[in-house]
Protein backbone atom coordinates (compact mmCIF):
# COMPACT_ATOMS: atom_id res chain seq x y z
CA UNK A 1 0.00 0.00 0.00
CA UNK A 2 2.80 2.34 1.03
CA UNK A 3 4.03 2.53 -2.93
CA UNK A 4 0.95 2.90 -4.05
CA UNK A 5 1.02 6.25 -1.96
CA UNK A 6 4.92 7.02 -3.12
CA UNK A 7 3.69 6.58 -6.72
CA UNK A 8 0.16 8.54 -5.93
CA UNK A 9 1.47 11.88 -3.96
CA UNK A 10 3.67 12.83 -7.07
CA UNK A 11 0.56 12.29 -9.33
CA UNK A 12 -1.68 14.42 -7.24
CA UNK A 13 0.94 16.98 -7.23
CA UNK A 14 0.78 17.09 -10.89
CA UNK A 15 -2.59 18.18 -10.64
CA UNK A 16 -1.78 21.49 -8.77
CA UNK A 17 1.95 22.39 -9.51
CA UNK A 18 4.72 21.85 -11.80
CA UNK A 19 7.02 18.65 -10.27
CA UNK A 20 10.42 19.19 -9.73
CA UNK A 21 11.39 15.39 -10.31
CA UNK A 22 10.08 13.04 -12.86
CA UNK A 23 8.35 10.29 -10.82
CA UNK A 24 8.75 7.57 -13.80
CA UNK A 25 11.61 6.28 -15.94
CA UNK A 26 11.54 5.58 -19.42
CA UNK A 27 14.74 3.38 -19.96
CA UNK A 28 15.58 1.90 -23.06
CA UNK A 29 18.23 -0.76 -21.62
CA UNK A 30 19.36 -1.94 -25.13
CA UNK A 31 18.74 -1.07 -28.69
CA UNK A 32 19.70 -4.69 -29.48
CA UNK A 33 17.14 -6.59 -31.01
CA UNK A 34 16.06 -9.80 -32.88
CA UNK A 35 13.50 -8.07 -35.29
CA UNK A 36 13.20 -7.03 -38.96
CA UNK A 37 10.14 -4.04 -38.21
CA UNK A 38 9.17 -2.16 -40.79
CA UNK A 39 8.01 0.96 -38.75
CA UNK A 40 11.20 1.07 -36.88
CA UNK A 41 14.65 1.06 -37.27
CA UNK A 42 16.19 0.19 -33.95
CA UNK A 43 17.18 -3.10 -34.97
CA UNK A 44 19.63 -2.00 -38.03
CA UNK A 45 21.88 -0.51 -34.85
CA UNK A 46 25.13 -2.16 -33.65
CA UNK A 47 25.35 -0.77 -30.05
CA UNK A 48 28.26 -1.01 -27.92
CA UNK A 49 28.98 0.52 -24.95
CA UNK A 50 25.79 0.35 -23.49
CA UNK A 51 25.34 0.94 -20.22
CA UNK A 52 26.99 -1.86 -17.80
CA UNK A 53 25.10 -2.98 -14.63
CA UNK A 54 27.02 -1.53 -12.58
CA UNK A 55 26.65 1.40 -14.08
CA UNK A 56 22.85 1.23 -13.70
CA UNK A 57 23.42 0.54 -9.98
CA UNK A 58 25.26 3.48 -9.76
CA UNK A 59 22.71 5.27 -11.55
CA UNK A 60 19.69 3.88 -9.63
CA UNK A 61 21.31 4.38 -6.40
CA UNK A 62 21.68 8.42 -6.87
CA UNK A 63 18.51 8.85 -8.15
CA UNK A 64 15.91 7.89 -5.69
CA UNK A 65 12.30 8.98 -6.99
CA UNK A 66 10.93 6.77 -9.52
CA UNK A 67 7.95 4.79 -8.96
CA UNK A 68 6.85 4.07 -12.01
CA UNK A 69 9.47 2.21 -14.60
CA UNK A 70 9.41 1.10 -18.16
CA UNK A 71 12.09 -1.07 -18.90
CA UNK A 72 12.40 -1.00 -22.72
CA UNK A 73 14.29 -1.69 -25.76
CA UNK A 74 15.47 -2.75 -28.59
CA UNK A 75 14.32 -6.13 -27.27
CA UNK A 76 14.47 -5.96 -23.24
CA UNK A 77 14.63 -9.58 -22.49
CA UNK A 78 17.92 -9.92 -24.85
CA UNK A 79 19.97 -8.54 -21.60
CA UNK A 80 20.27 -11.29 -19.66
CA UNK A 81 20.97 -9.24 -17.03
CA UNK A 82 17.17 -7.60 -16.89
CA UNK A 83 16.47 -9.10 -13.32
CA UNK A 84 19.41 -7.40 -11.88
CA UNK A 85 19.31 -4.11 -13.87
CA UNK A 86 14.60 -4.54 -12.21
CA UNK A 87 16.17 -5.62 -9.13
CA UNK A 88 18.98 -2.39 -8.76
CA UNK A 89 15.73 0.40 -9.59
CA UNK A 90 13.55 -1.90 -6.73
CA UNK A 91 15.93 -2.09 -4.51
CA UNK A 92 16.51 2.09 -4.55
CA UNK A 93 13.18 3.16 -5.40
CA UNK A 94 10.82 1.14 -4.13
CA UNK A 95 8.59 0.99 -7.35
CA UNK A 96 5.27 0.77 -7.49
CA UNK A 97 5.03 -0.28 -11.21
CA UNK A 98 7.50 -1.46 -13.99
CA UNK A 99 6.13 -2.07 -17.49
CA UNK A 100 8.18 -4.19 -19.74
CA UNK A 101 7.18 -4.25 -23.89
CA UNK A 102 8.98 -7.07 -25.39
CA UNK A 103 8.43 -8.89 -29.30
CA UNK A 104 8.02 -12.48 -27.96
CA UNK A 105 11.31 -13.30 -30.07
CA UNK A 106 13.86 -14.03 -27.05
CA UNK A 107 13.52 -17.83 -25.61
CA UNK A 108 10.03 -18.25 -24.34
CA UNK A 109 11.22 -20.69 -21.17
CA UNK A 110 14.41 -17.71 -20.45
CA UNK A 111 11.44 -14.71 -20.77
CA UNK A 112 9.52 -16.36 -18.26
CA UNK A 113 12.31 -17.62 -15.51
CA UNK A 114 13.81 -13.65 -15.71
CA UNK A 115 9.85 -12.69 -14.84
CA UNK A 116 9.37 -14.50 -12.23
CA UNK A 117 12.35 -13.96 -10.50
CA UNK A 118 11.12 -9.93 -11.10
CA UNK A 119 7.83 -11.18 -10.03
CA UNK A 120 9.19 -11.78 -6.74
CA UNK A 121 10.60 -8.84 -6.05
CA UNK A 122 7.84 -7.51 -4.50
CA UNK A 123 6.76 -4.96 -7.19
CA UNK A 124 3.04 -4.38 -6.71
CA UNK A 125 2.08 -3.99 -10.70
CA UNK A 126 4.22 -5.34 -13.32
CA UNK A 127 2.93 -5.01 -16.80
CA UNK A 128 4.46 -6.62 -19.69
CA UNK A 129 3.13 -6.04 -23.64
CA UNK A 130 3.00 -8.10 -26.03
CA UNK A 131 3.98 -6.46 -29.67
CA UNK A 132 1.13 -7.67 -31.80
CA UNK A 133 0.75 -5.76 -34.84
CA UNK A 134 -1.60 -7.96 -36.99
CA UNK A 135 -3.00 -12.16 -37.35
CA UNK A 136 -0.30 -14.21 -38.21
CA UNK A 137 0.77 -13.48 -42.04
CA UNK A 138 0.06 -9.33 -41.51
CA UNK A 139 2.03 -9.56 -37.95
CA UNK A 140 5.13 -11.93 -39.77
CA UNK A 141 5.21 -9.99 -42.48
CA UNK A 142 5.38 -6.39 -41.08
CA UNK A 143 7.58 -7.27 -38.24
CA UNK A 144 9.75 -9.14 -40.85
CA UNK A 145 10.14 -12.45 -38.66
CA UNK A 146 8.42 -15.73 -39.71
CA UNK A 147 7.14 -17.24 -37.24
CA UNK A 148 6.96 -14.20 -35.02
CA UNK A 149 2.82 -14.27 -34.32
CA UNK A 150 3.39 -17.53 -33.24
CA UNK A 151 5.77 -16.93 -30.30
CA UNK A 152 3.64 -13.88 -29.38
CA UNK A 153 0.29 -16.58 -28.60
CA UNK A 154 2.93 -19.08 -26.73
CA UNK A 155 3.85 -16.71 -25.16
CA UNK A 156 0.52 -14.94 -24.07
CA UNK A 157 -0.57 -18.25 -23.02
CA UNK A 158 2.57 -19.07 -20.67
CA UNK A 159 1.89 -15.49 -19.00
CA UNK A 160 -1.65 -16.08 -18.97
CA UNK A 161 -0.48 -19.30 -16.96
CA UNK A 162 1.64 -17.30 -14.91
CA UNK A 163 -0.72 -14.59 -13.91
CA UNK A 164 -2.19 -17.62 -12.11
CA UNK A 165 0.63 -17.66 -9.34
CA UNK A 166 1.35 -14.13 -9.38
CA UNK A 167 -1.22 -11.20 -8.68
CA UNK A 168 0.96 -8.81 -9.61
CA UNK A 169 1.30 -9.60 -13.06
CA UNK A 170 -0.85 -8.52 -16.23
CA UNK A 171 -0.18 -8.40 -19.74
CA UNK A 172 -1.67 -6.76 -23.03
CA UNK A 173 -0.67 -6.68 -26.83
CA UNK A 174 0.49 -3.58 -27.78
CA UNK A 175 -0.85 -2.84 -31.22
CA UNK A 176 0.98 -0.25 -33.66
CA UNK A 177 -1.10 0.77 -36.46
CA UNK A 178 0.49 2.06 -39.51
CA UNK A 179 -0.08 2.00 -42.81
CA UNK A 180 0.70 -1.36 -43.26
CA UNK A 181 -2.34 -2.88 -40.64
CA UNK A 182 -4.54 -0.11 -41.08
CA UNK A 183 -8.52 -1.22 -41.23
CA UNK A 184 -6.98 -4.89 -40.20
CA UNK A 185 -7.69 -4.41 -36.17
CA UNK A 186 -10.94 -6.02 -36.13
CA UNK A 187 -9.75 -9.04 -38.34
CA UNK A 188 -6.37 -9.27 -35.42
CA UNK A 189 -8.84 -9.53 -32.49
CA UNK A 190 -11.05 -12.26 -34.10
CA UNK A 191 -8.15 -14.05 -34.79
CA UNK A 192 -6.21 -14.21 -31.59
CA UNK A 193 -9.41 -14.68 -29.56
CA UNK A 194 -9.64 -18.33 -31.77
CA UNK A 195 -6.62 -19.13 -29.97
CA UNK A 196 -6.71 -17.53 -27.19
CA UNK A 197 -10.27 -17.58 -25.81
CA UNK A 198 -9.87 -16.05 -22.31
CA UNK A 199 -8.66 -12.95 -24.55
CA UNK A 200 -11.09 -9.89 -24.80
CA UNK A 201 -11.22 -6.54 -26.66
CA UNK A 202 -9.22 -5.00 -23.13
CA UNK A 203 -6.22 -6.86 -23.91
CA UNK A 204 -5.43 -4.23 -26.69
CA UNK A 205 -3.70 -1.73 -26.58
CA UNK A 206 -3.48 0.97 -29.65
CA UNK A 207 -1.07 3.00 -30.74
CA UNK A 208 -0.31 5.04 -33.52
CA UNK A 209 3.19 4.43 -34.95
CA UNK A 210 5.47 7.73 -34.28
CA UNK A 211 8.83 9.17 -35.73
CA UNK A 212 11.64 9.75 -33.45
CA UNK A 213 14.87 10.18 -34.92
CA UNK A 214 16.79 9.50 -31.61
CA UNK A 215 14.60 6.37 -30.74
CA UNK A 216 13.07 4.39 -33.58
CA UNK A 217 15.65 5.84 -36.14
CA UNK A 218 12.97 6.39 -38.35
CA UNK A 219 12.52 9.37 -39.66
CA UNK A 220 12.64 8.71 -43.13
CA UNK A 221 10.63 6.29 -42.72
CA UNK A 222 7.24 5.71 -45.12
CA UNK A 223 4.93 4.05 -42.53
CA UNK A 224 2.09 6.74 -41.27
CA UNK A 225 -1.56 5.36 -42.13
CA UNK A 226 -4.39 6.66 -43.48
CA UNK A 227 -6.37 9.33 -40.68
CA UNK A 228 -9.39 8.23 -41.42
CA UNK A 229 -9.00 3.98 -41.37
CA UNK A 230 -6.14 4.69 -38.41
CA UNK A 231 -9.41 6.23 -36.85
CA UNK A 232 -11.67 3.48 -37.49
CA UNK A 233 -9.59 1.23 -36.02
CA UNK A 234 -9.34 3.11 -32.75
CA UNK A 235 -13.11 3.84 -32.81
CA UNK A 236 -13.62 0.10 -33.12
CA UNK A 237 -11.45 -0.74 -29.96
CA UNK A 238 -13.10 1.88 -27.73
CA UNK A 239 -16.53 1.01 -28.78
CA UNK A 240 -16.14 -2.74 -27.54
CA UNK A 241 -14.13 -2.31 -24.74
CA UNK A 242 -15.56 -3.40 -21.63
CA UNK A 243 -16.38 -1.07 -19.07
CA UNK A 244 -13.96 -1.27 -16.07
CA UNK A 245 -13.73 1.41 -13.08
CA UNK A 246 -10.16 0.22 -12.30
CA UNK A 247 -7.91 3.97 -12.49
CA UNK A 248 -5.86 1.49 -15.27
CA UNK A 249 -8.75 0.76 -17.73
CA UNK A 250 -10.42 4.72 -17.06
CA UNK A 251 -6.84 5.97 -17.93
CA UNK A 252 -6.74 4.10 -21.09
CA UNK A 253 -10.03 5.07 -22.29
CA UNK A 254 -8.87 8.45 -21.84
CA UNK A 255 -5.51 7.10 -24.09
CA UNK A 256 -8.02 5.89 -26.72
CA UNK A 257 -10.25 8.50 -26.98
CA UNK A 258 -7.46 11.25 -26.79
CA UNK A 259 -5.58 9.13 -29.35
CA UNK A 260 -8.51 9.76 -31.96
CA UNK A 261 -8.01 13.87 -31.28
CA UNK A 262 -4.21 13.34 -31.68
CA UNK A 263 -4.88 11.68 -35.46
CA UNK A 264 -7.20 14.26 -36.63
CA UNK A 265 -5.51 17.05 -35.63
CA UNK A 266 -1.84 16.06 -35.65
CA UNK A 267 -1.35 17.96 -32.06
CA UNK A 268 -0.45 16.24 -28.70
CA UNK A 269 -3.97 16.50 -27.06
CA UNK A 270 -3.10 18.27 -23.71
CA UNK A 271 -0.20 19.92 -22.38
CA UNK A 272 3.08 17.70 -22.11
CA UNK A 273 4.12 16.62 -19.13
CA UNK A 274 7.75 15.36 -20.30
CA UNK A 275 10.82 16.03 -18.38
CA UNK A 276 8.30 17.09 -15.12
CA UNK A 277 6.61 14.08 -14.82
CA UNK A 278 8.93 11.70 -17.04
CA UNK A 279 11.93 11.54 -18.86
CA UNK A 280 13.82 9.22 -21.29
CA UNK A 281 17.38 7.58 -20.44
CA UNK A 282 18.77 5.48 -23.62
CA UNK A 283 21.30 2.44 -23.68
CA UNK A 284 24.41 4.94 -23.54
CA UNK A 285 23.29 7.17 -21.14
CA UNK A 286 21.59 10.16 -22.88
CA UNK A 287 18.73 11.55 -21.03
CA UNK A 288 15.81 13.05 -23.27
CA UNK A 289 12.53 14.64 -22.60
CA UNK A 290 11.03 11.92 -23.85
CA UNK A 291 11.13 8.88 -26.73
CA UNK A 292 9.89 11.29 -29.50
CA UNK A 293 11.53 14.49 -28.72
CA UNK A 294 15.45 14.87 -30.04
CA UNK A 295 17.23 17.31 -27.67
CA UNK A 296 19.50 15.69 -25.96
CA UNK A 297 19.64 17.23 -22.21
CA UNK A 298 23.16 15.24 -21.42
CA UNK A 299 24.56 12.01 -20.34
CA UNK A 300 24.53 10.67 -17.15
CA UNK A 301 28.24 9.29 -17.70
CA UNK A 302 29.20 12.82 -17.66
CA UNK A 303 27.82 14.07 -14.17
CA UNK A 304 28.64 10.58 -12.22
CA UNK A 305 25.19 8.99 -13.13
CA UNK A 306 23.36 11.86 -11.37
CA UNK A 307 20.53 12.82 -13.32
CA UNK A 308 19.92 16.37 -10.96
CA UNK A 309 22.46 18.28 -12.54
CA UNK A 310 20.79 17.41 -16.05
CA UNK A 311 17.28 18.07 -14.63
CA UNK A 312 18.44 21.36 -13.36
CA UNK A 313 20.41 22.53 -16.71
CA UNK A 314 19.85 25.40 -19.00
CA UNK A 315 18.77 22.76 -21.47
CA UNK A 316 16.41 21.27 -19.21
CA UNK A 317 14.91 25.03 -18.22
CA UNK A 318 14.64 25.79 -22.05
CA UNK A 319 12.58 22.41 -22.57
CA UNK A 320 10.18 23.30 -19.73
CA UNK A 321 10.00 26.87 -21.71
CA UNK A 322 9.23 25.33 -24.79
CA UNK A 323 6.49 23.14 -23.20
CA UNK A 324 4.61 26.06 -21.53
CA UNK A 325 4.50 27.49 -24.72
CA UNK A 326 2.99 24.61 -26.34
CA UNK A 327 6.30 24.39 -28.74
CA UNK A 328 7.06 20.48 -28.01
CA UNK A 329 7.12 18.44 -30.61
CA UNK A 330 3.24 16.64 -31.02
CA UNK A 331 3.01 12.86 -29.88
CA UNK A 332 0.54 10.78 -27.91
CA UNK A 333 2.82 7.62 -26.62
CA UNK A 334 1.75 5.32 -24.22
CA UNK A 335 5.10 5.80 -22.61
CA UNK A 336 3.92 9.62 -22.22
CA UNK A 337 0.56 10.42 -22.13
CA UNK A 338 -0.18 8.07 -19.13
CA UNK A 339 1.41 11.03 -16.94
CA UNK A 340 0.17 13.95 -19.05
CA UNK A 341 -3.21 12.47 -18.55
CA UNK A 342 -3.13 11.40 -14.77
CA UNK A 343 -1.71 15.25 -14.46
CA UNK A 344 -5.20 16.53 -15.27
CA UNK A 345 -7.37 13.99 -13.56
CA UNK A 346 -10.72 15.50 -14.42
CA UNK A 347 -9.86 14.92 -18.59
CA UNK A 348 -10.10 10.94 -17.37
CA UNK A 349 -13.51 10.97 -16.81
CA UNK A 350 -15.02 13.27 -19.62
S1 LIG B 1 9.58 -1.88 -32.79
FE1 LIG B 1 10.51 -3.05 -31.13
S2 LIG B 1 10.77 -5.08 -32.01
FE2 LIG B 1 10.51 -3.69 -33.74
S3 LIG B 1 12.61 -3.09 -34.36
FE3 LIG B 1 11.81 -1.53 -32.92
S4 LIG B 1 12.57 -2.21 -30.94
FE4 LIG B 1 12.71 -3.99 -32.30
Amino acid sequence: MYKLIDLAIPIIKSNFSELKLPYKLNFAITYRCQSRCLTCNIWQMHPNNELTLDEIKLFASKNRFFKWVELTGGEPFLRSDIYDIAKAINDTNNIYMLTIPTNSLTNKDLIIRNLEKILNLGIPRVVITLSLDGYKELHDQIRGIKGNFDRVMDLAKALQELKNKHKNLSFYFGYTISRYNQGKLKETIEYVKNILPFVDFNYFHVNVGQISEHYYNNKNSNFIGEREAIKNDIRYLLKNRRFSLSPIELVENAFIRNLITYVDTGKSPMKNRSLEASIFLDSFGNVFPSIVWDYKLGNIRETSYDLIPIINSNDAKNIRKLIKEGKEPPSWTACEAYQTLVGDMHKILI
